[in-house]
C-alpha cells in the first residue's frame, strides 16, 4: 500500500460558469514529489488553492491521512501540517532571515513549546529555526535582513519557513518562476531534499526541473486530468505530447 498523505477526490471549483477545476482526483504520497503540469489556465493554481484551503471547493473532497479537510480553513490545515510557500507574502522584509524562521517555528503545529519554561522554549525555538535555515541552504545568511536577500534566497527562506512550521505536506506553486539558472539549480536541489519524510505537490513550468524532480506526474488541461503516471509514461503519452509538450 502506498503511503498516501494527501488525496483529492473529484475536486471541482467553479467561477460563475467556468469550471476551473472540473473533477480532479490525485494523491500525494509521503516521500515523493508529485508534479502537476499543464498549460496556462489549466487550473493548477486553483487546485493548490483548494488543497491549501485558500479557496472553498464547489464539490469533491480533500483527505489528509484519510481525514476530510473540506470544511477547514487554511489556518487549521496549516496546523495539521499542510504547508504552502507563498510568494513573499509571509516574509517580513525588515526582520532577519533568522527572525523570520523563528516566527514560523512559533506558529507551528500544536504550539508544543508554549508549555515549556520560557528559556528552554527559546532555546528550542532557536534550534529549530537554525535547523530550518540550514536545511534550506541559508545557514550563513540568518543575520541578513530578509529584504536584502537575493530573489532566490528569499524563495529559499519561504521554503525554510514552511519547514520550520513543521509541515509534512508541501504545496509549491511554480517555485522556479523568475529564477536565474544558478538560482533554479539551488532551489531544485532544495526541493529534492524536502521529500524525505514529506509529501510534495509541485506545480512547475520548467520541464527540465519537472522531469528531474518528479516521482509521478499529473497533466491538467481545461480543469481536467488528461494524463498521469511516471514521468516516463507521461513523456511517452502521444496525447500529452501533441496537446502540451508540443512535439
Ligand atoms: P493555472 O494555474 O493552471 O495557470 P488557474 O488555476 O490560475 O490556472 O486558472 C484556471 C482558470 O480559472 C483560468 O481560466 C482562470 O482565468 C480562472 N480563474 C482563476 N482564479 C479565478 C478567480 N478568482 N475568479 C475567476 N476566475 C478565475
Ligand atoms: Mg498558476
Amino acid at each position: 500500500m502506498p503511503d498516501i498523505a494527501l488525496r483529492a477526490e473529484n475536486l471541482e471549483r467553479r467561477f460563475g460558469g467556468l469550471r476551473a477545476v472540473a473533477g480532479v482526483s490525485l494523491d500525494v504520497r509521503r516521500g515523493e514529489i508529485h508534479a502537476v503540469i499543464g498549460p496556462n489556465g489549466a487550473g493548477k493554481s486553483t487546485l493548490i488553492n483548494l488543497l491549501s484551503g485558500d479557496l472553498a471547493v464547489t464539490a469533491g473532497d480533500i483527505l489528509l491521512d484519510g481525514r476530510s479537510l473540506r470544511r477547514l480553513g487554511p489556518d487549521r490545515r496549516g496546523r495539521l501540517g499542510i504547508g504552502r510557500a507563498y510568494q513573499k507574502t509571509t516574509i517580513f522584509g525588515a526582520s532577519s532571515a533568522f527572525e523570520n524562521a523563528r516566527l514560523a517555528v512559533q506558529a507551528r503545529a500544536g504550539r508544543p513549546l508554549a508549555l515549556w519554561p520560557r528559556r528552554r522554549a527559546e532555546q528550542a525555538t532557536d534550534g529549530l529555526a537554525e535547523a530550518a535555515l540550514a536545511a534550506a541552504g541559508l545557514a550563513a545568511r540568518g543575520g541578513i535582513r530578509a529584504d536584502r536577500l537575493s530573489h532566490g534566497e528569499q524563495r529559499q527562506l519561504e521554503i525554510a519557513m514552511v519547514v520550520a512550521g513543521g509541515a509534512h505536506v508541501l504545496l509549491l506553486d511554480e517555485p522556479l518562476a523568475g529564477m536565474g539558472t544558478e538560482e533554479a539549480r539551488t532551489i531544485t536541489a532544495l526541493i529534492r531534499s524536502l521529500k524525505a519524510g514529506r509529501a510534495v505537490l509541485l506545480v512547475e513550468h520548467d520541464m527540465d526541473a519537472v522531469f528531474a524532480l518528479a516521482d509521478r506526474l499529473t497533466v491538467m488541461a481545461d480543469g481536467r486530468v488528461i494524463a498521469s503516471g511516471s514521468p516516463q509514461e507521461v513523456r511517452r503519452d502521444q496525447h500529452v505530447r501533441t496537446a502540451y509538450l508540443g512535439h
